[in-house]
C-alpha cells in the first residue's frame, strides 16, 4: 500500500461543501482509503491577493493506485466541480494536490512530488502535520519547516475542528 498526502484548497462557491465533495469523492474511489483528514482552515490569498480567502485541509490516504493514477483521479473530481482554469493561481472552485506519494521523488512534466511548493505554504503545512508523523524524511522536513514559520504571520486560522472521516463524508448534495 501507497501512503499518500494531499492538499485541498477552495475559494468560490459553498467551500465547505466543496471540500465534503471532494473528500467524499475519494473515498468512493476504488483503490483509495481515506485515512485521515484535518481540521478545516481559513487562508487569506496568496499570489494573486485580491480574491476571496480559502479553505484548505490536508488528508493522508492509503492506495494501490500510482501516482499518476492519483493525479487523474484528483484532476477528474476538481473537473466535475467544474473547474475552470483561467489563471495560475486565480480562484478555484476545488485545488487537489498531491503533497507527497511514499517518499518518492517525482519530477516529470505533469507530476511533481514532493509538491515543489509544499515546504514554503503555512496553509499546506498546517494542515498536513495534523494527519502526519515524521515517518519519512520529508514529513520530518514539513514539520522543520512549519517550526520555522511565523504562523500568526501566515494568517492560517482554524475554521472548523478537525472530525472522522466518515462524519467529514456524510454529506449530501
Ligand atoms: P500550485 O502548483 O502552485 O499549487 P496550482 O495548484 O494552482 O498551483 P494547477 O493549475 O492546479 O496549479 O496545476 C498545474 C499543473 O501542476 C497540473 O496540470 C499538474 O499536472 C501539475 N502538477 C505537478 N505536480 C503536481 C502535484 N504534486 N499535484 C498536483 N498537480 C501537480
Ligand atoms: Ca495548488
Ligand atoms: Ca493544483
Amino acid at each position: 500500500m501507497n501512503v499518500v498526502y494531499l492538499s485541498i484548497g477552495t475559494n468560490m462557491g459553498d467551500r465547505e461543501d466543496n471540500l465534503k465533495f471532494a473528500v467524499k469523492r475519494l473515498a468512493e474511489t476504488a483503490g483509495v482509503t481515506v485515512e485521515m483528514v484535518s481540521a478545516i482552515y481559513e487562508t487569506a490569498p496568496v499570489g494573486f491577493t485580491n480574491q476571496a480567502s480559502f479553505l484548505n485541509l490536508a488528508l493522508r490516504l492509503t492506495t494501490s493506485l500510482s501516482s499518476f493514477e492519483m493525479l487523474t483521479v484528483c484532476q477528474q473530481i476538481e473537473q466535475e466541480l467544474g473547474r475552470v482554469r483561467e489563471f495560475r493561481w486565480g480562484p478555484r472552485i476545488i485545488d487537489l494536490d498531491i503533497l507527497l506519494y511514499n517518499h518518492e521523488n517525482i519530477e516529470t512534466e505533469s507530476l511533481i512530488v514532493p509538491h515543489a511548493r509544499m515546504f514554503e505554504r503555512a496553509f499546506v503545512l498546517v494542515p498536513l502535520v495534523e494527519v502526519s508523523d515524521r515517518s519519512t524524511e520529508q514529513l520530518c522536513l514539513a514539520h522543520e519547516a512549519l517550526e520555522s514559520m511565523d504562523i500568526q504571520k501566515e494568517g492560517v486560522v482554524q475554521w472548523k475542528k478537525s472530525v472522522s472521516v466518515e462524519e467529514f463524508v456524510r454529506f449530501e448534495n
